[in-house]
């Protein structure tokens, strides 16, 4: 039983007492103060609060990075998210899926320059079975035993179930089964994948064919019972409001906070880590729209529309405004930063928060780490996703590693667990050994079937209507 720290309603956002308590951790911001504190705050200010906070749960020196692959293992998907490059149908030239020799083989690739782990990730494929999973997972453990296998995010689990119908009286009860075939197949953990915004009046516009957010929440709840860690995501800077960021991270601290009182004491998982990053817009239908207030349509004096439907509680309607979902707010580097410091102080329950180099480049991303981040992410051999959308950074070892001293911390390399391997403090750290820097640019990032095709128009503009507030009864006993 743990109990968290406690919230102070009354007070102002920008009360010193109040934010110098959220810093040492005996204090929570409420919805509405951080909500507050996003808009009145200035970034720098925020900035340095979730330094501050930063370096009373990591310390002054250490910031971490991994070495992984990012493996995809199918583009073909039954979903139209209107945000995704990346998803094909099956018919098209460059619709692919990977059999296990080439998986194997990508694995082998990543052992052989010092890689600790695989994340796993791919489009929700029909033609694939439970069988195919269960044989993929036991052959890379059987070659690979050491190789930390971080795959499948609840989308995938959602679909697994209406492909497979397992047995099973609730959603809960048949992720569980599937959840444990693949856990004794070699499955270590989960990603946070398709968390997006949890907001109904977003999700249901975004996301078309991808899960709720209660079911997002329920595999990763079925997730923790089994022991798993998971981490938690937030794709932001599209056609959301600020509050449905705040209520995002609040769902996630509340099931976070539920997760930690009920199952830890009983060898339960928890999310270990959150990261968020920015839509990235090209080649998606979500990327057609127009910008917000960049064409003169939308005065200084409107409020953005996802400012107008989005609500603390996430019960905003899109009938609460008729410009919602017709154009998008992109996150440019402050937004990105001061979402990132706010998570920082609003997720006190949560280890780590991981910066996003790959959307918002080495710099931003080096940035990141001074405004709340402990963990740069992956040193990326491959990354299939965001590169589709037109974010192709991609860093090696030394780079990573020198962002992170040139930062003001020593890097040091962790594993899934945020255990640490190798603390770069010598002469012969990756970054300290080079010579010549024109010889370690930020590269493209590999990538399978990089078409530059856009992907598969005609899922925009989801009918819509009033949204329903989400069910935060957490089932534990389903
Ligand atoms: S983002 Fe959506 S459409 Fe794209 S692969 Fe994932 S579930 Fe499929």
């Amino acid at each position: 039983m743990s109990t968290p720290p406690p919230l102070h309603q009354h007070l102002d956002a920008l009360d010193p007492g109040l934010l110098g308590a959220v810093v040492d951790g005996a204090a929570r911001l409420t919805p509405e103060q951080a909500l507050d504190l996003y808009h009145r705050c200035d970034p720098q200010s925020l900035g340095r609060l979730a330094d501050r906070r930063c370096r009373a749960l990591h310390g002054e020196d250490l910031r971490t990075y991994v070495i992984d692959r990012n493996i995809n293992y199918t583009n073909i998907c039954t979903a139209k998210c209107i945000f995704c490059a990346f998803k094909r149908s099956g018919h098209e030239d460059d619709a692919y899926t990977l059999d296990h020799d080439a998986l194997l083989q990508k694995v082998r690739e990543l052992v052989e320059i010092g890689g600790t782990q695989i994340l796993m990730q791919g489009g929700m494929n029909p033609d694939l079975s439970l069988e195919w999973y269960v044989d993929l997972l036991g052959s890379i453990k059987s070659e690979f035993p050491g190789v930390h296998v971080h795959a499948f995010s609840p989308p995938e689990f959602i679909e697994f179930v209406r492909f497979f119908d397992p047995p099973g009286e609730t959603l809960k009860q048949k992720v569980l089964y599937v959840m444990t075939r693949l856990r004794d197949a070699g499955l270590d953990s989960l990603p946070g994948g398709g968390g997006e915004i949890f907001a109904p009046a977003v999700r249901k516009r975004i996301g078309l064919g991808k899960c709720d957010a209660e079911s997002w929440l329920t595999v990763m709840r079925a997730a923790h019972e089994m022991g798993f860690n998971t981490s938690a995501t937030m794709m932001f800077g599209h056609i959301e409001g600020i509050a449905d960021r705040v209520h995002h991270m609040e769902l996630v601290r509340r099931w976070q906070d539920a997760a930690i009182d009920e199952l830890a004491d009983r060898g339960g998982g928890r999310y270990v880590a959150f990261i968020s990053w920015p839509f990235q817009a090209d080649n998606t239908v979500l990327g057609r729209l127009p910008e917000w207030g960049l064409d003169g349509g939308d005065g200084d004096a409107d409020p953005f529309p996802g400012d107008a439907v989005a609500r603390l509680d996430g019960t905003g309607k899109s009938i609460d405004h008729k410009g919602f979902g017709r154009s998008r707010r992109m996150a440019g580097s402050s937004a990105y930063l001061r979402t990132q410091a706010l998570s920082r102080l609003y997720l006190d329950n949560i280890y780590s928060i991981g910066s996003s180099w790959v959307t918002m480049g080495p710099h931003i991303g080096q940035m990141g780490l001074l405004w709340g981040a402990n963990d740069m992410g992956s040193v990326m051999m491959e990354e299939n996703v965001v590169s589709s959308a037109g974010s192709t950074h991609c860093l090696n070892e030394a780079m990573i590693c020198r962002l992170i001293r040139d930062a003001g911390f020593t890097p040091a390399q962790r594993d899934n667990a945020y255990d640490l391997l190798r603390i770069h403090d010598g002469p012969d750290s990756p970054d300290l050994v080079v010579e010549d820097w024109s010889l370690n640019r930020p590269d493209r990032l590999i990538s399978e079937g990089s078409g530059d095709e856009p992907a598969e128009p005609g899922c925009g503009g989801s009918p819509e209507g009033a949204s329903a507030p989400i069910d935060l009864t957490i089932k534990s006993s389903d």
